[in-house]
């Protein structure tokens, strides 16, 4: 296994335009990174960098100790799953997991026992003869994951392996894969726009906006201190609240009459951006902050309140057992559970 360490690691295509800016990280030995953020952020290319497909323009790409710059993917000891599974169609499951290794020149005995070993791990000992077209999406991801684990590889690099599978598939999936790497204890990168994975399969989580690293932390850090007004809207669904406000007399007002019931942050500006997760706002109070509902979302398990504040759009999200109704509804903003964010920059405050 192997720990991976980006120092300064830069891409700019051919055609001048720069996907990745200089980017340092380091990945510990057995540790789970997501890269997430929005199409076009630049996390392919990342990924891409560190598998060897994708020249490194400038900076150094360490696996282990070895810088591995100018090595090809095929000696970087490396596997990689892709979205379309990337399965031979004409050889059976079981060749198709073996093909890597007969390529590097394994026995016969070797690949046999390997292949059994994995097929075991991923329950698939029943299907080694089929092709894969005769599989289902989830057992084709599964062969994809075989053939990278009969490898041995230091790294397992995943670019959003999911993403071609129905919804409940992809929840189970995502459970086997991150039960898999830890079983392995195999460093590994994987690459998502799904804000949901991140949060469930990472031990750590990169955020991507525009080719720059937004921030970096643990699930839990990301979502409870988020750096920016780009993670706090990206990481959770529904999205963070996030109103803007003048600060005057040491209150905070929404454009319009209304005043938040939560002192303002001391700041050099006048005005200030203040976020609230839905689910961290009650119902009730003492009638001085007042969301208009305009619909109802009913989500089985809770339900969302989606309305207006001070004229600017607010969500609330409440247990089934509260009930709630189009019109004025009187609310509790936390006062422990507020993130301030700059005007114009959007970082934390
Ligand atoms: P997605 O989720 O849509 O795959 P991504 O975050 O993986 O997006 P990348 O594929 O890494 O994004 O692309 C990052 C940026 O680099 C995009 O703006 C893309 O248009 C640009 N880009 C990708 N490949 C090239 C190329 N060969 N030449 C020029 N620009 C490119």
């Amino acid at each position: 296994m192997a720990q991976v360490t980006l120092n300064r690691v830069r891409k700019t295509y051919p055609n001048g335009f720069e996907a990745v800016q200089p980017c340092s990280l380091e990945i510990p030995d057995g540790e789970l990174v997501v890269l997430v953020g929005p199409s076009g952020c630049g996390k392919s290319t990342l990924l891409r960098m560190i598998a060897g497909l994708e020249d490194i323009t400038d900076g150094e790409l360490f696996i282990g100790k070895d810088v591995v710059n100018d090595k090809d993917p095929a000696d970087r000891n490396i596997a990689m799953v892709f979205q379309n599974y990337a399965l031979y169609p004409h050889m059976t499951v079981a060749k198709n997991m073996g093909y890597g290794l007969k390529n590097r020149g394994a026995s016969k005995a070797e690949i046999e026992t390997k292949v059994q070993e994995a097929a075991r791990i991923l329950n698939l000992g029943d299907y080694l003869d089929r092709r894969p077209s005769q599989l289902s999406g989830g057992q084709r991801q599964r062969v994809a994951m075989g053939r990278a684990i009969v490898r041995d590889p230091e790294l397992f690099l995943f670019d959003e392996p999911l993403s071609n599978l129905d919804a409940k598939l992809r929840n189970q999936m995502r459970i086997e894969i991150r039960a898999l790497q830890q079983r392995l204890g195999v460093t590994s990168v994987y690459v998502t726009h799904d804000q949901v994975e991140a949060m469930t399969m990472a031990d750590r989580i990169i955020v991507l906006n525009a080719g720059r690293i937004e921030q970096i932390g643990t699930p839990t850090e990301i979502y409870e201190h988020p750096a920016s007004t780009f993670v706090a809207s990206f990481m959770g669904a529904p999205a963070m609240n996030i109103l803007s406000a003048k600060i005057a007399g040491g209150q905070l007002h929404l454009d319009g009459a209304t005043t938040l019931a939560i002192p303002a942050p001391a700041m050099a500006q006048d005005s200030v951006l203040v976020g609230f997760r839905p689910e961290d706002v009650r119902l009730g109070g003492d009638g001085s902050t007042v969301l208009e509902v305009q619909i109802i979302e009913e989500l089985g398990a809770n339900r969302l309140l989606h309305g207006q504040l001070g004229g600017q759009p607010f969500s609330v999200s409440i247990s089934k057992e509260e009930q709630a109704s189009v019109g004025p509804v009187t609310i509790t903003l936390p006062a422990a559970r507020v993130h301030f964010f700059h005007p114009e920059r959007g970082t934390r405050v």
